[in-house]
């Protein structure tokens, strides 16, 4: 039996991880789940799961919470605050932690999971982008398993050698990154300048959060990636081509020097990679429908428009530069998305923040996580000053 730890349990990724793990009670227990917003629906998925915590923000969330599973007759205890979040992730009872809170929020209780060797299975990718030196310098040391959610990177890991950390035998030449275009494919940028939040969160595709829905919109989701995937599978961003596939079948390939390219396929769904990961290295039923390659017929593929699209390139510059340059441009973007969703700024314009953000900083080389905490706390100061600026 799996004991688990669900960070983020209300999104769309916690949503998807309890629907994997409600068909498989014979392997799985819910040792904690965690909510921000949602009271009511971590209520009733605690109802159903039966924790033995249940972790809120705040004293005024947990008191909701609490009367609300009282009323229920549940023995949940019901516990608050960053210091709570990460000793649920950390705690000797649990095996399993799915980091699936959205941002730079997530950060502490992964890392709090990873230090205390568990299994992590990684949504969180801002964690990741923001503090990755230390962050696989916190897995080495523990002895962690971190496994990929990320559609793209769980596809990845599953078509790499067993020895893929050895760079001179595994003969990786590259990693095709997979993008489905997200709902603006094909526009330019004159024609995104006045899209609504609401038609920036119309994933063609996938249905999620709507932070990584706008990312993926910018294509500033596919950025991230992009410095996950050199994080997580040891590549430079030199050895990364992103590769845009509206159908979303193939989810990403790997190219090997022998002209072999493999790639996993799947209806997009991301009870998948949950399934996947949750499992590793055995298999379970995720529930996912059987992919009918006739139903899909055709599969196509296009280069990345850079210029209709800046995030990604920014997101290259700052893998290129290194440093601190993807904690501040994680930190930026949060902000600029934030101010979007918020109706502050214009769509096209989080661009303008994470650019002016990142030119105007001065980079440094993060050698601690108070130094990672500061980098992104400077960019946030730096670019909620700039959108105040240019609403003016
Ligand atoms: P979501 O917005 O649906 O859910 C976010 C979760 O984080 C919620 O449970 C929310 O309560 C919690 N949360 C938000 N702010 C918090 C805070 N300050 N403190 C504590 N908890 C907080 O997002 P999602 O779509 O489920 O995405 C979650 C993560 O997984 C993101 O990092 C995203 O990039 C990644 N991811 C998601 C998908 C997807 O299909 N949804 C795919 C790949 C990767
Ligand atoms: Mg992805």
């Amino acid at each position: 039996m799996q004991s688990i730890t669900l960070l983020g349990a209300t999104g769309s990724i916690g949503v998807s991880t309890l629907d994997v793990i409600s068909r498989h009670p014979d392997k799985y227990t819910v040792y904690a789940l965690s909510g921000h917003r949602q009271i009511p629906k971590l209520a009733s998925q605690c109802k159903q799961h039966r924790p033995k915590y249940a972790v809120v923000n705040d004293a005024v969330s947990a008191t909701e919470l609490q009367a609300l599973l009282a009323e229920a007759g549940s023995e949940t205890q019901v516990i608050w605050g960053l210091e709570a979040l990460c000793e649920v992730a950390g705690a000797a009872g649990v095996d399993t932690v799915m980091a699936a809170i959205v941002g730079a929020a997530g950060l502490l209780p992964t890392l709090a999971a990873v230090k205390a060797g568990k299994k992590i299975l990684l949504a969180n990718k801002e964690a990741l982008v923001m503090a990755g030196g230390l962050f696989m310098q916190a897995v080495a040391e523990s002895g962690s398993v971190l496994l990929p959610i990320d559609s793209e990177h769980n596809a990845i890991f599953q078509c790499l050698p067993p020895n893929y950390q050895q760079a001179s035998s595994s003969g990786i030449k590259k990693l095709l990154l997979s993008a489905s275009g997200g709902p603006f494919r094909g526009w330019s940028a004159d024609q995104m300048v006045a899209v609504t939040p609401d038609q920036a969160c119309a994933h063609p595709k996938w249905k999620m959060g709507r932070k990584i829905s706008v990312d993926s919109a910018s294509l500033m989701n596919k950025g991230l990636e992009v410095i996950e995937a050199c994080w997580l599978f040891s590549v430079g961003p030199e050895q990364i081509e992103v590769v845009v596939h509206p159908q979303s079948i193939i989810h990403s390939l790997v190219q090997y020097v022998d002209g072999s390219v493999l790639a996993q396929l799947g209806n997009p769904d991301m009870r998948t990679p949950i399934a996947h990961a949750l499992a590793w290295p055995n298999r379970i039923d995720s529930g996912v429908a059987d992919l009918n390659l006739f139903d899909v017929a055709r599969l196509d593929f296009e280069q990345a428009d850079l210029q209709s699209f800046p995030c990604l390139q920014l997101a290259f510059d700052a893998a290129r530069t290194a440093g601190d340059a993807p904690t501040i441009l994680n930190a930026a973007n949060e902000v600029a998305v934030e101010a979007f969703l918020e109706q502050r700024i214009g769509f096209t314009q989080i661009a303008d923040v994470v650019k002016e953000t990142l030119s105007s900083l001065v980079f440094t080389e993060p050698e601690s996580l108070d130094a990672v905490q500061d980098s992104d706390a400077r960019a946030r100061v730096f670019s909620r000053a700039y959108i105040t600026g240019v609403g003016q």
